[in-house]
C-alpha cells in the first residue's frame, strides 16, 4: 500500500513512519499542502492521510483539490483521503467530511486503529467485504500479510507479499518496474537496482514459475485467473 503522510508534526511522522514501515507500507511524507499537492500530481497514492492545521494552510483545502481533480489525471478524485484532527475540533472534523474526506481519527490516534481503518478504505476501493484478494487458487490477506496457494500457507516477505499483491491486483495488467517500486518505496529510500527482480525471483521459487509472467523490456504481470 503507498500512503501519503501529509503532517507537519515530526513527532507523528516519525512514529507513523516506523509503525507502518512494518507493514510493509511505503510512506512518503509532506509537511504542507504545497509539497502534498507535487507528490499527488506525479504519483498515484493509496490512501492519504491528511493533517488540518498546517503550516501553509488548511488541509482541507488540499482535500477540496482533489476531490475536483479532472478524472483523466493525477491524483485521482476518488483517492480515499483520511483526516487526523485533534479531539476539540469536531468542528474541522465535520468540515473535512463535508470536503468529501472518507473518514478521520482523533489525534492522538490508537496506530492498529488507524492501520485498520486505511485498509477498510482500500477494500472500499478494492471492494471486497473481508479484504482477501483471491486469484484462482491463490488468496492473499493484506491484513494479515498472508498467502495461501490451493489450501497451502506459503511465506513470503513483506516486499514479496506487496510485489504480488500489487501484480495481482493489476491482473492482467503488465506492471513496469518502475511502477511495482512505486508501490514498494518511498522516495528518499536508496532502491537496490534489481530489486524488484530479486522479490519476483523469490515468489516464482515459493508459488510456481508460472504465476508471474515476464514481458522483456516492458515487466511483469499476473495471468487472468481461470473461472
Ligand atoms: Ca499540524
Amino acid at each position: 500500500m503507498r500512503v501519503l503522510l501529509v503532517e507537519d508534526d515530526p513527532g507523528i511522522v516519525q512514529g507513523l513512519c516506523s509503525n507502518l514501515a512494518v507493514l510493509g507500507w511505503a510512506l512518503d511524507v509532506a509537511d504542507g499542502i504545497a509539497p502534498a499537492w507535487a507528490a499527488l500530481r506525479a504519483e498515484p497514492f493509496d490512501v492519504v492521510l491528511l493533517d488540518l492545521g498546517l503550516a501553509d494552510g488548511d488541509g482541507t483545502e488540499l482535500l477540496r483539490r482533489v476531490r475536483t481533480s479532472a478524472p483523466d489525471r493525477l491524483p485521482d478524485p476518488r483517492t480515499p483521503v483520511l483526516i487526523m484532527t485533534a479531539r476539540d475540533q469536531v468542528s474541522c472534523r465535520i468540515e473535512g467530511l463535508d470536503a468529501g474526506a472518507d473518514d478521520y481519527v482523533s489525534k492522538p490516534f490508537d496506530v492498529d486503529e488507524l492501520a485498520a481503518r486505511m485498509r477498510a478504505l482500500r477494500r472500499r476501493v478494492v471492494g471486497r467485504a473481508d479484504g482477501v484478494v483471491v486469484h484462482g487458487q491463490l488468496l492473499l490477506d493484506p491484513s494479515a500479510l498472508t498467502t495461501t496457494l490451493a489450501g497451502r500457507a506459503v511465506d513470503l516477505s513483506t516486499r514479496e507479499f506487496a510485489v504480488l499483491l500489487a501484480l495481482v491486483e493489476a491482473s492482467p495488467k503488465v506492471l513496469s518496474r518502475p511502477q511495482l517500486e512505486a508501490k514498494l518505496y518511498n522516495w528518499d529510500r536508496a532502491l537496490d537496482s534489481n530489486a524488484i527482480e530479486v522479490h519476483i525471483h523469490h515468489v516464482r521459487k515459493k508459488l510456481g514459475e508460472n504465476l508471474i509472467r515476464t514481458v522483456r523490456g516492458v515487466g511483469y504481470f499476473v495471468p487472468a485467473a481461470a473461472a
